[in-house]
């Protein structure tokens, strides 16, 4: 199998060539055709996280090793079956979207199909373990495939990432009233995707704060019912947020996740308020404490998502309901090009990158 790796954190990845994997057990081997070039990429690229107050995350702390074929938004076709994998429905020449968010296989939290909840031992795609940036790819049982034939491939490559992470956020706050203001932070592809989601879902009040008037305008094209400029005093923002949702709020959606936004949220929020953080910004709040149990508050973190929540958003799909991300493809050759644009922020939506012949 040929992969682009990167072989020196923040050097551009290089091509190389391993022998292709043969599947034992119920693993299947996929032959990838797209795979979307994600943010976080960068972050696998130099090895690490800031996590705020001058603390960083290192990858090879956690049992990261170079070289790493990175890649987690993985679309491709069966190539090989394992034994136990002949006869589990999986179709030949068929397209499948990849769950990539893998961990031991073998704990309650894995066998319930919360892998993205496995504490055991991580193993995500194009982490820990080989992912889309080549030509192959092992997945651990057909449970982790779901079926996306006659989608746009490069479409639906994102949803297993940018897509299970607003479908799982959002899942975390439902049910709800669709008239009731939701907040969402961050009007970026994340911020996008969850305004056509929550959209897909029948929930018709979306708030939507973001400092840039571009992404409101934006935010306001994809369908939200207001915008809330998020810039300034986080006290300031929590005024204009309540003022635009009539009053405090039941549940916000923090995709960038910084002091200031979690602060702002936090201070908007009504009795059985929930505050779900999910972007990987980084810093810190401060919680009054008796305000927790009197208002019982939930303050809750969202990791990418399951198995079943891939499924689950790609059945949305197929009902026609979720508006596509803007994507654009570029050859696998390229990836490192593609990775320079991103770092100096120059991507509008999505690059997936395509294998010779996809
Ligand atoms: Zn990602
Ligand atoms: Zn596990």
């Amino acid at each position: 199998m040929r992969c682009y790796a990167v072989t020196e954190n923040g050097k551009p990845l290089q091509p190389m060539e391993f022998p292709t994997p043969e599947p034992v057990g119920e693993q299947v081997l996929i032959e990838v055709t797209h795979c979307g070039v994600c943010h976080s990429d960068l972050h696998i690229w130099e090895g690490g996280y800031d996590m705020g107050g001058g603390k960083r995350l290192s990858l090879k702390d956690r049992g990261v090793t170079l070289p790493v074929v990175m890649g987690h938004e993985i679309v491709g076709r069966v190539a090989k079956l394992g034994p136990d994998a002949e006869g589990r429905g999986l179709k030949p020449g068929t397209l499948y979207a990849v769950f990539p968010w893998l961990g031991c296989g073998t704990c309650a939290a894995c066998r319930s199909e919360d892998d993205n909840m496995c504490a055991v031992k991580p193993a995500a795609l194009g982490v820990y373990a080989p992912g889309g940036y080549g030509s192959h790819v092992i997945v651990p049982s057909p449970r982790h495939l779901v079926d996306i034939s006659g989608l746009d491939p490069a479409v639906a490559a994102t949803y297993s990432c940018s897509g299970i992470t607003v479908y799982s956020a959002i899942a975390k706050v439902m049910p709800m009233e669709p008239d009731e203001p939701l907040v969402l932070i961050g009007a970026g592809g994340l911020g996008l995707n969850a305004i056509s989601i929550l959209k897909a879902l029948g929930h018709h009040n979306i708030v939507v704060v973001d400092t840039s008037p571009t992404k409101r305008d934006a935010a306001m094209v994809a369908g939200a019912t207001q915008v809330v400029d998020g810039a300034g005093d986080p006290a300031a923002v929590t005024k204009r947020i309540v003022e635009a949702c009539g009053g405090p709020v039941l549940a916000v959606i923090d995709l960038v996740n910084a002091s200031s936004t979690t602060r702002s949220a936090f201070d908007a929020l009504r009795k059985g308020g929930k505050l779900i953080l999910v972007g990987l910004f980084g810093g810190e709040l401060t919680l009054p404490l008796p305000i927790m149990p009197t208002r019982a508050l939930t303050v809750r973190g969202s990791y990418v998502g399951s198995p079943k929540e891939l499924r689950a958003l790609i059945g949305l799909v197929r009902q026609g309901k979720v508006a596509p991300l803007p994507v654009r493809t570029e050859p696998v050759a390229n990836i490192n090009d593609v990775l320079n644009d991103l770092l100096a922020g120059n991507i509008v939506g999505r690059v997936v990158v395509t294998q010779p012949g996809a």
